[in-house]
């Protein structure tokens, strides 16, 4: 006897019909809906999470097929989460922040104000224990998270006047959502949040005195330089968010393991691929908002990015209190943002120093 055959008479019955399962499985095609919460090819994000998609399909050999969804097309943007959660779609794309309202500790895993950058922040959900705790908290959801796209640094908003002091915040009717909102609000400003489709009428409207959205790239494409004239960085609060993408267990779980191998390694394709397109394409937006005579682009004040960095850190303080899921994501989080600015500081930051000094 050869000695295959052994190996397969020593399997027996049961372990034949589970080799005959795998078999069949490799000629399964799975089709699957993605669900995002951006607009329809919307540049950046909602492109991203299509090329995602794409990948899956070519590098699977068309065994995963995903139609995806732009936000409101089958479920709206913000029931993405529920609707993956429950299976009524095996994947999603869209932040983890915006489902703060199942766990305030979803915010650390895509920003948090005066946070990490896009580099740091990939370090330490790879190999900084993040990755970890991310699975561990979408657990009870039923959901396999992955990092899945960055934006990169954002800038900080368009003002329809001069920001001199926190005293030019006082009433400032301002859309910036989540963690940043409640951080204006603490320093006299009226946080409101709103889609993005909707800014540049409410700021034209005068419904709105400033708006942040993104940065050059998003901010220009929705004309935000039309009706406020002052733009500023940088986007303290969103330094370098991670965008995310979610799989329903049990459809990640139905799969093969080389296809759920592409499914893996698809999303840190994304997760790469979206911070250079978001690299090159706001560096060509601004060069063109740069030649708008009209247009101020201008750093913080000092005293306001202290007074903000003073209320993010009263905010988190006050979370942590309350939240043991927060506070233990927090700790790890915290503890590798020690560690990393100090190599941050002597590479990076030396780097960029001695380039602009
Ligand atoms: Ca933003």
């Amino acid at each position: 006897m050869k000695r295959r055959d052994l190996i397969v008479g020593g399997i027996g019955a049961a372990g034949l019909a589970a080799a005959s399962k795998t078999k069949a499985q490799k000629k399964d095609v799975f089709k699957w809906k993605m669900v995002t919460t951006w607009p329809p090819n919307f540049p950046g994000l909602g492109t991203g999470a299509m090329r995602m998609a794409k990948n899956i399909e070519a590098a699977s050999g068309g065994r995963i097929k995903i139609k995806v969804f732009a936000g409101g097309e089958l479920v709206p943007a913000f029931e993405v989460f529920d609707y993956v959660s429950s299976g009524g779609a095996e994947m999603g794309h869209g932040a983890a922040y915006y489902w703060r309202g199942k766990s305030e500790a979803t915010q650390i895993f895509t920003t948090l104000p005066f946070g990490l950058n896009a580099m740091e922040l990939n370090g330490w959900h790879y190999f900084g224990g993040g990755m970890e705790l991310y699975r561990e908290l979408y657990e009870d959801f039923n959901l396999r998270p992955y990092p899945a796209g960055n934006s990169g640094c954002q800038m900080g908003g368009w003002f329809k006047k001069e920001i001199n002091s926190v005293n030019d915040l006082q009433g400032l009717k301002m859309r910036i959502p989540g963690f940043g909102g409640e951080v204006l609000r603490r320093n006299g400003g009226t946080p409101v949040a709103m889609p993005g489709a909707e800014i540049f009428t409410a700021l034209q409207t005068g419904t709105l005195d400033a708006a942040e959205w993104i940065g050059p790239y998003n901010d220009l494409t929705f004309g935000f330089h039309k009706v406020a004239k002052h733009y500023y960085y940088p986007g303290w609060h969103e330094g370098g968010p991670t965008l995310e993408c979610i799989v329903n267990k049990e459809a990640y779980e139905s799969l093969p393991k080389d296809l759920q191998t592409i499914v893996d390694i698809a999303a840190s394709a994304t997760n790469d691929s979206m911070l250079a397109e978001f690299m090159a394409r706001n560096s060509f937006a601004l060069e063109q908002i740069e030649q708008m005579d009209d247009i101020k682009i201008s750093p913080f004040p000092k005293d306001v990015m202290d007074a903000f960095k003073e209320s993010a850190e009263e905010i988190i303080g006050e979370i942590i209190d309350k939240d043991p899921k927060f506070a233990k994501i927090y700790k790890s989080f915290s503890d590798y943002k020690k560690t990393v600015e100090k190599w941050t500081k002597i590479s990076e930051y030396a780097l960029l120093q001695n380039r602009y000094e």
